[in-house]
């Protein structure tokens, strides 16, 4: 299948990012992946997206940035670009806010000026996040809950989805946010603490640790499986209309029902032995209620997720018990 059409994405070593160009690679596109020359994953870009053009550079340095429109004269361009960790932002908020913020103004900019002088209309995918609706006033969420969010992150992420609809609504681009709740895959970085969760399980499973420590399990998340979400992203951009939209399951569970999956794929059913508990895991604020409605993305879009909360750990648990044993 050949559609023609170029994509850029920007972070495209992360989960999503390595994700959506396989995506697009299969349906036909030209994809270029803009990744910081720094990446320790842009091996595993390479080996699971060879079609992918690299370019180096960072979101955070505008000279790179805004000469990458010009060289690929995209239809699409994905910002999957930012400062991941929600952990770690209270102690750099200042590089959240401009990788997470001053980037994607930036780029709108660059894209801004680009549509006009190529006499294009490129459609801009933003990825935005539950993290901005913090403690939220309404369970579940939907396109329409006011942002509360109580990290440097989420106040990052609120900024650029904002930012990303006054493009669309004051100069007409194609701009749409994608506010797509945790998802998850064997490609998840292991600083987030589901893969944390099933490369430990892995571990002690295989012999190879006694113990995994973490941080506050009381916590709860909705958690969906990335291809589902990243297949979201292509769609609203194929939409006939730019919007915002938000992807979720509709259901949330806490880690320790994700501990008790994990331990389960690997047959041990009592685990409180086995975990450690660290204070420094635990955040300075934790957001609570945070289960999305998708019914929009649904019904406009057709999107539905195909993969459930069970099936995603026990994928993860086993691709980590694969890997330990091919690199053992
Ligand atoms: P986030 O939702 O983007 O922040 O995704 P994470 O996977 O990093 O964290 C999900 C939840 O797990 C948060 O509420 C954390 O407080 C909680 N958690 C508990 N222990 C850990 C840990 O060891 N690492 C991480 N990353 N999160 C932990």
């Amino acid at each position: 299948m050949t559609s023609g059409r170029r994509a850029l994405i920007t972070g495209a070593a992360g989960q999503d990012g390595i994700l959506l160009a396989r995506l697009l690679c299969d349906a036909g596109y030209s994809v270029w992946a803009f990744v910081r020359s720094s990446s320790r994953r842009l091996s595993l870009l390479r080996r699971m997206v060879p079609e992918a053009q690299i370019i180096s550079g960072d979101v955070a340095d505008s000279t790179a940035l805004g000469e990458a429109p010009k060289v690929v004269m995209p239809d699409e361009v994905y910002n999957l670009a930012g400062f991941s960790s929600v952990a770690r932002s209270w102690d750099h908020a200042t590089e959240a806010m401009t990788v997470n913020a001053q980037a994607v103004v930036s780029l709108l900019e660059f894209i801004r000026a680009h549509n006009h002088v190529a006499k294009t209309d490129v459609r801009f995918y933003q990825a935005s996040s539950s993290e901005m609706f913090g403690r939220p006033q309404e369970t579940p969420q939907n396109e329409s809950t006011a942002f509360r969010p109580v990290s440097p992150y989420g106040v990052s992420k609120a900024a650029a989805h904002l930012l990303t609809m006054s493009y669309r609504v004051s100069h007409g681009m194609f701009a749409c946010s994608g506010n797509l709740y945790n998802h998850e895959s064997p490609r998840r970085e292991p600083h987030f603490v589901t893969r944390k969760i099933s490369m430990g399980v892995a571990a002690i499973a295989t012999g190879r640790s006694t113990d995994l420590t973490l941080g506050n399990l009381d916590v709860e998340r909705d958690w969906g499986y990335a291809p589902d979400y990243v297949r979201a992203m292509w769609m609203m951009l194929q939409a006939d209309v730019a919007d915002d939209y938000l992807t979720a399951t509709g259901r949330s569970h806490s880690l320790r029902e994700f501990l008790d999956v994990a331990f389960a794929v690997v047959g041990i059913s009592d685990w409180s032995k086995l975990i450690r508990h660290d204070a420094g895991f635990v955040r300075p604020a934790e957001v609570a209620d945070l289960v999305g409605d998708s019914s929009k993305a649904r019904s406009v879009l057709g999107w539905s997720p195909t993969v459930g909360f069970a099936e995603i750990i026990e994928r993860m648990v086993v691709h980590d018990i694969d890997l330990l044993k091919e690199t053992s």
